[in-house]
C-alpha cells in the first residue's frame, strides 16, 4: 500500500509539474488563429514597459503584448484564450496610471489599448450631431484619453460634465474605477454619466449594454475594476461648455468650519437647478512641512500664508470654482460674492484666479511637466485613496491628519479632502462607497524620491488603514489595493455576492484584469 501511495504521489506531482510548466508557457503565439499571430510581440522593451505602471511599486512580466487592429481582434484573442486547456489571462492596458499593478499580468497577455487609437486615426471620438432624447452625447473609444475628449467636444461648444483631476487617463481605465473630481458632488462620478457601453466580455462576446439593454453587464462594468469586460466604446453625457472659470481657494484654520462649509456648499445643488451652487468643489491640506507648495497664491500674499501655516501647523483649503461665459460674465463676480458670503474661512484669506475652462480642467498637466523636468514623475507613488463616511470625518481628522500625518512629518505630495453626495451614485454599479448620504474623498498622493521614503509612506499608509479599522471608521478604499480574499469580501460588503455571480456570468475562466488580485 505504501509503495502504491508513493507511486500515486510521484505520478500526481509529475502531472502537476507538467501542468505547471504548461501554464507558465502553455502556448506559442504561432498557435493562435492566423489573423492574430502577427499582433503579438515579445520584444523585451515592450515587455519591460508593460511590467510597470505609474505606481512603480509592482512589477509583473507579461508573456506577450497584443496590439489589436480592431475590436474583433480583442474578441478573437479572448475567445482563443478560452479555447485553450489552460487559458491565459488578459489585461487591458489604458494609460497604465494604476498604482499597484492593476493593468499588469504575470505571464498573460497585455492588450495595448492605445494601439486602437493609432488605427482609428482621429475617429475614436464622435460628438452627436443633434440633441437627442438623451441630450447631447459623445461616443468615445475605451482607449481614448480625456484630454482628447475635452478638445473634441469643446470644438462643438460642448463638454462632459464630470471629470478627473488629471486628463491623460483612458476612458476605459477611469470607468473601471469611478472617475471622481470636484464636479462629482453635482453630476456624480464619470460612471454616472454614461448612457451606453460596448464591451468585449470575458467570453469574447461583443455586447452593447445600457440601463435598458443588457443592464446586468452595464452596471457590472461601471466601477467593475476591469473584471467583466473590456470597454471599447462609451456614450457619455454632454452639456454646454463654459468658456472661463473663477477658481478660488479659501483658507481655514479649523477643521469643523472647513468641513461644515464644504458640506453646506455641496448641499446647494438640492435647492434648485439655477441656484448659486459651485460648479466644482474640492479641498486640501496645507501642512507646515517641506516642500510647502504655495505657488497658487499671489507672490505678495505668500509670506502671510506661510506665517499662518507656521502658526497652526495644519490649514485646510477649500477649492471652489464657478464657471461662466459671455452670457454670465456680467454677474460672475456678484455670484462668487454671494457664494462665499457666509463662509467661515480666515478673514481675508480668500484668493482667486481667472482661467479659461480648459486651463482649469487641465491644471495638473503643468504640475506633470514640472515634476518630469525634476525627474519626479517616473518614481514610486505609494498613494492611498479613501472614502470616509461623513459621520466619522472629524475622528479621521483627529486620528489621521493631526494624529499621524502632521506628527510624522513625511508628507511629500498633495492631500485632498472633499465631500461627495452619494445620491449621485447608482447602487447597481460595481463601485463601492460608504453607506451614508455624504462621504469624503481623502487622497494621499505621495511621491517617493528614495527607497527609504517609499518604505516610510508604505508604513504610514498601513498605520492609517489600521487606525481606521481599530476605530471602526467604515472607510472604503478607492482604487482599492486589497491583498486577501477576506479584504475583498469586506471591501464589496453586500455587493460581494453579485460581484462574484457577475464574474461567473461574464468571465467564467477569470481571464480579465488579473492585476487587481481579486479572483486569482
Ligand atoms: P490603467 O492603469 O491602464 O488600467 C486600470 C484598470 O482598468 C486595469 O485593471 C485595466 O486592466 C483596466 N482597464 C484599462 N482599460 C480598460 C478598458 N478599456 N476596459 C476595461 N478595463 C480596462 N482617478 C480619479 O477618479 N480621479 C482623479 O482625479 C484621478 N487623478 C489621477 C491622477 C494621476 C496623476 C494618476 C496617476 C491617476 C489618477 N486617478 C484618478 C486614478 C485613475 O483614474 C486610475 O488609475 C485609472 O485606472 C487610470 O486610467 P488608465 O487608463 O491609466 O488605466
Amino acid at each position: 500500500n505504501f509503495v502504491v501511495s508513493k507511486v500515486i504521489i510521484v505520478l500526481w506531482l509529475t502531472i502537476m509539474m507538467v501542468i505547471g510548466a504548461q501554464s507558465l508557457e502553455p502556448w506559442s503565439p504561432l498557435q493562435a488563429p492566423k489573423e492574430l499571430v502577427n499582433k503579438f510581440s515579445r520584444d523585451p522593451l515592450l515587455i519591460s514597459l508593460a511590467s510597470t505602471d505609474y505606481g512603480h511599486i509592482i512589477h509583473e512580466n507579461p508573456f506577450a503584448i497584443f496590439a489589436p487592429s480592431s475590436i474583433n481582434d480583442i474578441s478573437n484573442l479572448i475567445k482563443f484564450s478560452n479555447s485553450l486547456p489552460f487559458p491565459f489571462t488578459v489585461a487591458a492596458r489604458g494609460q497604465a496610471h494604476s498604482l499597484q499593478g492593476q493593468s499588469m499580468t504575470n505571464n498573460g497577455i497585455v492588450v495595448n489599448m492605445t494601439e486602437l487609437n493609432r488605427l482609428k486615426n482621429g475617429v475614436g471620438i464622435v460628438v452627436s450631431e443633434e440633441k437627442s432624447s438623451l441630450g447631447y452625447y459623445v461616443d468615445v473609444g475605451g482607449e481614448q484619453i480625456w484630454i482628447d475628449v475635452l478638445h473634441a467636444t469643446l470644438e462643438r461648444g460642448l463638454t462632459p460634465l464630470s471629470w478627473t483631476d488629471y486628463l491623460f487617463l483612458s476612458v476605459g481605465g477611469t470607468l473601471s474605477n469611478a472617475g471622481i473630481s470636484g464636479q462629482s458632488f453635482r453630476f456624480g462620478p464619470q460612471i454616472s454619466n454614461v448612457h451606453e457601453l460596448d464591451v468585449v466580455t470575458g467570453k469574447g462576446d461583443l455586447v452593447t449594454c445600457s440601463k435598458e439593454k443588457n443592464s446586468e453587464l452595464f452596471y457590472a462594468v461601471l466601477g467593475g475594476l476591469g473584471q467583466f469586460g473590456i470597454i471599447t466604446r462609451a456614450r457619455i453625457t454632454l452639456g454646454p461648455a463654459p468658456t472661463r472659470v473663477k477658481y478660488l481657494r479659501l483658507i481655514y484654520d479649523n477643521f469643523s468650519a472647513f468641513s461644515r462649509d464644504q458640506e453646506h456648499l455641496i448641499s446647494l445643488i438640492g435647492l434648485n437647478e439655477s441656484n448659486n451652487a459651485p460648479d466644482y468643489l474640492e479641498g486640501l491640506l496645507l501642512l507646515n512641512q517641506q516642500p510647502l507648495d504655495i505657488s497658487f497664491y499671489p507672490e505678495f500674499d505668500q509670506p502671510r500664508v506661510t506665517s499662518l501655516v507656521t502658526q497652526f501647523g495644519i490649514l485646510y483649503v477649500i477649492e471652489l470654482v464657478k464657471y461662466y461665459d459671455n452670457n454670465t460674465q456680467e454677474h460672475i463676480d456678484e455670484d462668487v460674492k454671494l457664494l462665499v458670503k457666509d463662509l467661515k474661512f480666515v478673514p481675508t484669506f480668500m484668493f482667486q484666479k481667472d482661467l479659461t475652462y480648459e486651463e482649469f480642467l487641465n491644471r495638473v498637466h503643468s504640475d506633470e511637466l514640472n515634476l518630469r523636468s525634476e525627474g519626479l514623475w517616473d518614481v514610486p507613488h505609494p498613494w492611498l485613496n479613501l472614502f470616509v463616511p461623513r459621520s466619522r470625518i472629524s475622528d479621521f481628522d483627529e486620528g489621521v491628519f493631526k494624529g499621524i500625518i502632521l506628527k510624522q512629518n513625511i508628507t511629500a505630495g498633495v492631500v485632498l479632502v472633499y465631500p461627495i453626495n452619494r445620491s449621485k451614485w447608482n447602487d447597481k454599479m460595481s463601485a463601492v462607497t460608504p453607506n451614508e448620504d455624504v462621504f469624503y474623498v481623502v487622497s494621499l498622493l505621495h511621491t517617493a524620491a528614495t527607497l527609504d521614503q517609499l518604505e516610510s509612506f508604505k508604513a504610514q499608509n498601513q498605520q492609517i488603514l489600521q487606525f481606521c479599522e481599530d476605530a471602526s471608521i467604515g472607510i472604503k478604499q478607492y482604487l482599492p489595493q486589497n491583498k486577501t480574499r477576506e479584504q475583498w469580501v469586506q471591501h464589496f460588503g453586500p455587493k460581494w455576492k453579485s460581484f462574484q455571480q457577475r464574474k461567473v456570468q461574464f468571465d467564467p475562466n477569470r481571464l480579465l484584469s488579473p492585476g487587481q488580485g481579486i479572483f486569482n
